[in-house]
């Protein structure tokens, strides 16, 4: 294990309310008496809590970010969307783009791109996440849909400084499932491969999100090509999550 800058992002999905806020008490806490430690931790609660969430952690280093946003980056009679610039104007500094949730309900590349676009313009940084079906992965074709929501994703994209990639393999969410350790480095490494080779982009972070948990935390930690995790269902629990970054720096 490294002692390089670890992302621990914390993905609430459709889930707390105003008084779930409580629960993150020992996780500023926690990261009050861990300055020194090489992490960031971003949350990630729903729309309805940013505001509430950004006054709770204005004053520690814990930072926010928000779990879509539409393509429109400013204002526009979109009913019932929120535009990057609304969300950077909550506080958030980050938000989640190409969530295989969303992209269930038929977001496309093209639109992921455009969003992505418009978060970058707003001094968003984008967590961009990417990974095949478990029908894909039987049919062998991990790479090359990787490849294209690279591709695809990032069009026009010039800079990687304000992107995060999240590797997560669908059949992984939600599941307890984990690719074993060597395909997990060999997935990392190609699309830091296609970044570098097919889109001219230099460094650019990498992490990987699917049930991660604090008893698996470990063994993630002994990849060397992570930089953090995107962590759905374990996130709601402030022990759990407390555990997850505690264990990645013992
Ligand atoms: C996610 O929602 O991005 C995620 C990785 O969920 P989980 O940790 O619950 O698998």
């Amino acid at each position: 294990m490294t002692n390089k800058l670890k992302y621990f992002i914390a993905n609430w999905k459709m889930f707390g309310d105003i008084k779930s806020l409580k629960s993150i008490n020992s996780v500023i806490k926690f990261t009050r008496l861990n300055k020194k430690k090489n992490f960031k931790l971003i949350y990630c609660p729903p729309f309805t809590l940013l505001h509430a969430f950004n006054e709770k952690i204005k004053k520690t280093n814990i930072q926010l970010g928000a779990q879509n946003c539409h393509h429109e980056n400013s204002y526009g009679a979109y009913t019932g969307c929120i535009s990057p610039k609304m969300i950077r104007n909550l506080g958030a500094k980050f938000v989640i783009v190409g969530h295989s949730e969303n992209r269930r309900t038929g977001e496309s590349d093209i639109l992921i791109n455009n969003k992505i676009k418009s978060a970058l313009k707003n001094n968003l940084t984008v967590i961009f996440c990417i990974g095949e079906t478990l029908k894909d992965k039987r049919k062998n074709l991990t790479k090359r849909i990787l490849r294209n929501q690279i591709l695809k994703g990032l069009r026009t994209i010039k800079s990687t400084s304000k992107i995060i990639i999240a590797y997560e393999p669908v059949w992984s969410i939600g599941t307890g499932i984990l690719p074993k350790n060597v395909e997990l480095d060999k997935n990392i490494i190609f699309i830091r491969s296609i970044i570098k080779k097919n889109l001219n982009l230099k460094k650019i972070k990498i992490i990987y999100g699917g049930s991660v948990n604090p008893n698996n935390i470990h063994n993630l930690n002994s990849i060397n090509s992570i930089d953090g995790y995107l962590i759905g269902g374990a996130s709601q629990s402030s022990k759990k999550l407390i555990d997850i970054v505690r264990k990645s720096f013992i």
